[in-house]
């Protein structure tokens, strides 16, 4: 029990410091000095692993040496979101560059079985008011957001300014002429003023380094990748395929937690290696109610992201809107939270009373486990030891009873820190062999590696300075959209700026104001702009000021890619590098800063 907390919590029924104790000795367990290095990259003999299994091959077109005002890199939500708000800005000489062969991104790639989005549709799904579009439900499956990408690049035009199948492989700045040249696997060498770059957080795929992986004599795929072909079937399910099929999947992150029960209903036999236990809460989806919704008014899409924003980092509302998973340890919080106004408390009591009221959340976590895995030693495996957001917590109906289909085997790998070996057509787990046909590697997406990496090329900027050398001690940015040396060039995502669960609004906003910046630049007759080396800096100081809070929580954490695999002090994992006080405070500097019209720490050339 903590000592700065009142009496009124020394009878919890439960012991927080056994249970501090517990989550130490699991991550503990855990924690691998290779942290990032335990993964391969997909690239030589592993390319192939991200080939593009929806498009037809033979595809070749001409190469383009256009000359455009904007190239965009990236046509999921973040490159969607940017083109939409150039368009409204007046902005119509877009490019946009995109591997895949359709908008979507993660939608596009990311088709298994059951693939669903675990933020409310209604704050995950952009520009609903602008394309008066309402979801089916309340939490969208993957085919509804995959059409809605579609959505709108249709409504904005944006089909006329795709290049699909393509990857860029070099950014070069040309001082001269003041043009990026974006260079691309077809052979093109387009000439623009700006770029975006939109390349996503969880765009390349990884794969664990575990022994022997690439002699495996069965078959293999990456759940973003899924294999229809071979397990008959589709986002729905009926993979008949598999029914002679004995499968492993690896990994039990938010993807397996939604496609293995539909493996485990066609297999043969399904066995999942199982390293760290996700915390599995309530679905609870339903269908939208046509009067709540025609009941909206104007405004209620940004309204409602707003609210999940404060709810999701424990600020106070007045009412919480979204009401679900996400928010609910945050219920727990406020109802904890002295309710007379003027009763102050302390910061490190604020704390306890956070730990505890996650240590009540992951309790009915655990508790849960029970009502649907009648054995009790896969039932103890399945419980997950560690503070809700140290790993994308997930919501899901039927994963936890697949477990007691006679035909699906959890295999705890946590004492041997994962797979151990992979022999012939064997996955080799605690010395055990099990002989299977197929792997299904749903081992995530890189987080940790270096941006470059993620993407897929370099950036070389003024007097060819490579953006991986002037990023290799750590992210400097103004903002975090754009670098010293770097004109003109700008990203969207997490880089320095906030983060939030809910990605696309985090995109939205980035949207609008690097669409400010660019048309300020354009309607001054300016060349180029970027941060100056003053102002980058001072962001980046404020930045890491203001994480420190952070880093005590992820050090606890149980290894995962939300604290750079354990390996905190070289990384803060996915969200480690942004702006502490949250997406709307962030939202508001910004406004401030266009309502200035300053355009204050940018230098024009
Ligand atoms: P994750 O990175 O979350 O999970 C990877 C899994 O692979 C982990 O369980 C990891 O274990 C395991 N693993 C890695 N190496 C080994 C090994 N050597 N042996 C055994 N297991 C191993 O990937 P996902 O694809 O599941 O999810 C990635 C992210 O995508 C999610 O966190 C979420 O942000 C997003 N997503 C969102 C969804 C949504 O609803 N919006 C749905 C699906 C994904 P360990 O935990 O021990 O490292």
């Amino acid at each position: 029990m903590s000592t700065v907390l009142p009496r009124k919590y020394s009878n919890l029924g439960f012991d927080p410091d056994a249970l501090r104790e517990k989550y130490r000795e699991e991550r503990d367990k855990r924690l691998r000095p290779d942290a990032n290095e335990q993964y391969v990259e997909v690239e030589g003999k592993f390319a192939h692993v991200v080939d593009d299994p929806y498009v037809e091959p033979g595809f070749s077109r001409e190469p383009l040496e256009d000359d455009v005002d904007v190239v965009i890199i990236g046509g999921g939500f973040g490159g969607l979101l940017a083109a939409a708000r150039f368009r409204e800005a007046g902005i119509e000489d877009i490019r946009i560059i995109e591997a895949g062969g359709d908008f979507g991104g993660t939608w596009y790639w990311n088709r298994y079985p059951g693939a669903q989005c675990d933020i409310e549709s209604y704050c995950y799904l952009p520009l609903l008011e602008e394309l008066d579009y309402m979801p089916r439900e309340k939490y969208s499956y993957a085919p509804e957001i995959f059409e809605h990408s579609q959505r709108i690049a249709k409504a904005y035009d944006l089909y006329e300014a795709a290049c699909f199948q393509t990857k860029v492989t070099e950014l070069r700045w040309v001082e001269d002429s003041a043009r990026w040249i974006v260079s691309t696997d077809r052979d093109d060498a387009l000439k623009a003023r700006f770029v975006v770059m939109a390349t996503g957080p969880l765009n390349r795929p990884k794969l664990p380094a575990i022994p022997g992986i690439e002699d495996f004599e069965g078959h293999t795929f990456h759940t973003s990748r899924w294999d229809y072909e071979y397990t008959g079937g589709d986002h729905n399910g009926n993979l008949t395929k598999l029914g002679d099929k004995v499968v492993a999947i690896i990994g039990t992150g938010a993807t397996t937690i939604q496609a293995a029960p539909y493996v485990g209903a066609h297999a043969k036999h399904l066995y999942v290696f199982q390293r760290t236990p996700s915390s599995v809460d309530i679905r609870g989806n339903k269908p939208t109610d046509p009067e709540w919704a025609k009941s909206l008014k104007p405004g209620w899409q940004r309204a409602r992201r707003e609210n999940f924003n404060d709810m999701v980092i424990g600020r106070p509302v007045e009412e919480d809107l979204v009401n679900d998973g996400w928010t609910d340890i945050f219920r727990t919080l406020a109802n904890m939270m002295p309710q007379d106004k003027d009763e102050q408390i302390s910061m490190e009591e604020a704390a306890a009373l956070a730990e505890l009221a996650d240590f009540k959340k992951m309790n009915g976590i655990r508790a849960r486990v029970n009502k649907f895995v009648a054995d009790s030693k896969t039932a103890e495996a399945l419980k997950p030891w560690y503070r809700q957001f140290c790993k994308r917590p997930t919501f899901n109906d039927e994963y936890l009873a697949t477990f007691d289909r006679g035909n699906v085997t959890l295999v705890d790998t946590s004492q041997s820190q994962g797979v151990e070996r992979i022999v012939d057509n064997t996955v080799i787990a605690n010395g055990i062999s099990y002989e299977v046909d197929c792997i299904i590697f749903a081992t995530g997406f890189e987080v940790g590696t270096s941006y470059t990496r993620r993407s897929g090329y370099e950036i070389h900027g003024q007097n060819g300075l490579k953006l991986s050398d002037y990023w290799a001690d750590g992210l400097r940015t103004l903002h975090g959209f754009s670098s010293h040396g770097f004109p003109n060039c700008f990203q969207v995502g997490f880089s320095q700026n906030a983060f939030s669960v809910n990605l696309t609004a985090v995109l939205d906003d980035q949207a609008q104001h690097v669409a400010y910046i660019v048309n300020e630049v354009m309607s001054r007759d300016a060349r180029y702009v970027h941060p100056t080396s003053e102002a980058e800096a001072e962001w980046v100081g404020t930045i890491r000021r203001l994480a420190v809070s952070n880093t005590a929580f992820f050090e606890a954490c149980t290894p995962g890619y939300y604290n750079n695999e354990g390996d905190v002090a070289a990384g803060r994992g996915i969200g480690g590098e942004s702006y502490a006080p949250g997406l709307n405070v962030f939202n508001k500097l910004l406004a401030k800063w266009r309502e200035e019209g300053e355009l204050e720490g940018l230098e024009f050339g």
